[in-house]
């Protein structure tokens, strides 16, 4: 169960302010898009989220809890990249065991998790290979299972699909798709690409300069009357 809200948050580097006050509520399963240009915002906020970056003022609360000042490892939530960030001297087996084995899970449990990942990902025949011996859906496709063994509640995904070429894009979206399902995880998600918006949002957040400026279904978004 995960229930974000999001109050008044603001972060700044330096002397320059990236985001001004962002409210919001999420809740527990809920799929929800950020759309925005450019420079925005959206992963400054993904990482404040993860605990990746502290945030300037405001707060934020994950079911009831005050998370500002909790480690990225206790906070029950996984992030995947756009750029993969898996580990290049490891094979699929243990950059998938890594961060699992940090949470102090024992081997057994472990295996379990990955083979269960690595079913739900069909990564079955793929780890023992190297990151550089995989393609660029599979990489994700890897990124995204070594995020899952940890269980988190929230998922944070930051342009997952904007390295790969159009026919894997699909693949790996129905991929997304399939897991918020199957696991039923609070999914937060970021991307340039309306189709993704449209095709996986429950909600979709659209920013712009360091604001949300509008919140609404795809339908209430994108459908001109
Ligand atoms: P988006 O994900 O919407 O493209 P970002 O969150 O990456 O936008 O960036 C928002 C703004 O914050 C940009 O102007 C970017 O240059 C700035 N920014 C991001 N990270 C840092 C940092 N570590 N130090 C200084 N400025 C940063
Ligand atoms: P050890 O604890 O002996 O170092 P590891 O669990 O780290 O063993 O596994 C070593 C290698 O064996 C991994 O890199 C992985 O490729 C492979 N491996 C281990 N367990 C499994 C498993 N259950 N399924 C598939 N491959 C596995």
């Amino acid at each position: 169960m995960a229930q974000l809200s999001l109050r008044g948050i603001k972060k700044r580097f330096k002397n320059t302010d990236v985001l001004h006050g962002i409210d919001l509520e999420i809740g527990d399963r809920e799929f929800v898009v950020f759309v925005g240009p450019s420079g925005c915002g959206k992963s400054t906020l993904l990482r404040l989220i993860a605990g990746l970056d502290p945030i300037s003022d405001g707060d934020f609360f994950l079911n009831g809890q005050k998370m500002n000042d909790v480690p990225p490892s206790r906070r029950g939530i996984a992030m995947v990249f756009q750029s993969y960030a898996l580990y290049p001297h490891m094979d699929v087996y243990e950059n998938m065991a890594f961060g699992a084995r940090l949470m102090g899970l024992d081997k057994p449990e472990v295996e379990k998790r990955i083979a269960e990942a690595a079913r739900m990902l069909r990564l079955e025949p793929l780890l023992q290979r190297k990151p550089r011996e995989l393609s660029g859906g599979q990489r994700q496709r890897v990124a995204i299972g070594r995020a899952l063994v940890r269980k988190p509640a929230v998922f944070l995904l930051d342009e997952p699909l904007s390295n790969l070429d159009a026919a894997l894009r699909s693949d790996v979206r129905l991929e997304i798709a399939r897991l918020h399902h199957d696991i039923g995880g609070t999914m937060i998600y970021v991307t340039h690409d309306q189709v993704e918006a449209m095709t996986l949002a429950d909600k979709i957040v659209v920013m712009n300069a360091g604001r949300i400026e509008q919140v609404g279904s795809p339908r209430e978004l994108y459908e001109t009357p």
